[in-house]
């Protein structure tokens, strides 16, 4: 079939990408030799490239397609919008008709208690709102040194000078001076990478008393909020040992300190629940949203806040706010976008179909000689790669470089599987089918059957010592 294409040929997207577009997350002299990926449109899971390959998209863009690509609904609830009112802000007493609609509708959704929701653009912007929200509470409340911070190594928070600060990835702390001042890390509830020869269940308990430790170490007047994310994403995939989030709840119940859930990758139906704070048994002060609020379509994020932070925040001018907060095109997307899950019944279709089919063709890949186990809460699994399955051994060759070798072999076997480190990532749009889940499979284990040649043939299969 001859592929007639609205576009420049792929060699010169490439290079004018090269030329001028500066791209996240990316050593861009590098990429600009090799020549980005250009994808040109998508359709429920498949992306579509210049060059015409179909690829299956198991990350749902950035965790955030939940619905699938090319939903005409959305298009339309943007259409309408647009033509209706584009633009209009909710500084200065005004507010409309979908933001109103969308907070009335969040509280509706989320668990109980939290029923206020302040609107912004990304999961950064929210996240950054946090930390001022919970920072301006305690000061309003009498006690202004209550301002610390506790997060965790390796998690993902966002990445603007607050919220990367909120995060724990040190080599974006390396650049640009962040953490700033007032945030502590405590570490991840990893048993696969950290846990040793401790069960899960001891370890993840030991995990949650660092924070007890922090806590004292700091003084519980000093300490304002905790946050993580119910099940870590760009971490890794790290689903907390049983034991983990019980304790933390014991801990921050205890001494009177918040808890933000970050659920910008966990929410709308990743997990199985609308909230991953469900699915984990937490009761956060506040949660983070984005992402899958509008399954990507749209820019829009923010934080869903309880009554007690609501009603202290309430009673004065907080000095915040964006641009676009509550743009009312976006929040007619993501208005558009929660009627979908619902009337569609997607968390019904995730847990009775999708996750159960995903959770199987993992289980098959678990076999496989390169993957040491399998991470997995409802539509978020990672395969840690490994050199020897046994020990959970980590390669002796860079950090990253296994993985780096399996998302290329994915790319060319038309799969998108992201590797963070040497894990490989999976987080499908939640519409995906059990036929899909079967495609997946079979890319995924070709790819891994490649990456784990690559690594025989260039005797790159060394365990660390
Ligand atoms: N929190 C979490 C848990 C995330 O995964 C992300 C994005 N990956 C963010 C916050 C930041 O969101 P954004 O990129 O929309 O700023």
């Amino acid at each position: 079939m001859t592929i007639v294409s609205n576009h420049l040929p792929t060699a010169e997207l490439q290079a004018l990408d090269a030329a001028h577009h500066m791209h996240p997350f990316t050593t861009n002299d590098e990429l600009g030799e090799r020549g980005a990926r250009v994808i040109t449109s998508a359709k429920g899971v498949y992306l579509r490239d210049s060059e015409g390959n179909q690829i299956l998209d198991a990350m749902a863009g950035l965790w955030c397609v939940n619905m699938g690509y090319g939903r005409d609904e959305l298009v339309q609830a943007a259409t309408r919008q647009m033509a209706e009112l584009p633009y209009y802000n909710t500084f200065f007493n005004t507010t409309h008709t979908p933001v109103i609609a969308l907070a009335a509708e969040l509280a509706k959704l989320a668990p109980e208690g939290l029923n206020h929701v302040f609107f912004a653009g990304s999961g950064s912007e929210a996240n950054d709102t946090n930390l001022r929200m919970v920072r301006t509470y305690w000061a309003e409340k009498g006690q202004p040194e209550k301002s610390h911070v506790i997060s965790r190594k390796n998690a993902y928070h966002g990445s603007s000078i607050g919220s990367g600060s909120l995060g724990g990835m040190s080599y974006m702390h390396a650049q640009g001076g962040m953490p700033i001042p007032g945030i502590h890390h405590i570490g991840q509830p990893d048993w696969w990478a950290e846990g040793g020869d401790h069960t899960p269940e001891e370890f993840g308990l030991a995990r949650a008393q660092e924070l007890e430790a922090k806590i004292l170490e700091l003084g519980p007047e000093k300490v304002a909020a905790f946050i993580a994310e119910p099940v870590q994403g760009a971490g890794g995939v790290i689903v907390p040992p049983s034991t983990y989030w019980p304790e933390i709840q014991r801990i921050c119940d205890a001494y009177g300190v918040l808890i933000i859930a970050d659920e910008v990758i966990c929410g709308f139906g990743r997990t199985g629940n609308w909230f991953g704070s469900t699915t984990m048994g937490i009761k956060p002060h506040i949660m983070t949203i984005a992402k899958g609020l509008s399954s990507g379509y749209v820019p829009i994020g923010g934080s869903i806040v309880c009554d007690e932070i609501a009603e202290v925040i309430n009673a004065v001018e907080f000095n915040h706010g964006y641009t676009y907060s509550g743009h009312p095109v976006c929040a007619a997307v993501a208005l558009e976008n929660l009627r979908l899950l619902q009337d569609e019944n997607i968390i019904d279709h995730v847990n009775n179909v999708a996750a159960p089919a995903l959770h199987n063709a993992l289980e098959d890949l678990r076999d496989h000689p390169l993957v040491g186990g399998v991470n997995v809460k409802g539509m978020m699994a990672s395969l840690p790669l490994t050199p020897h399955k046994e020990s959970r051994a980590k390669f002796a060759m860079d950090a990253g470089t296994a993985g780096f070798i399996c998302r290329e072999r994915c790319f060319a076997n038309n799969l998108v599987m992201r590797h963070v480190g040497d894990r490989m990532i999976i987080s499908p749009p939640l519409v995906i089918t059990p036929e899909e889940i079967g495609i997946f499979h079979t890319r995924a284990k070709l790819a891994l059957d490649e990456t784990y040649k690559t690594l025989k043939d260039g005797d790159m299969l060394k365990p660390a010592s």
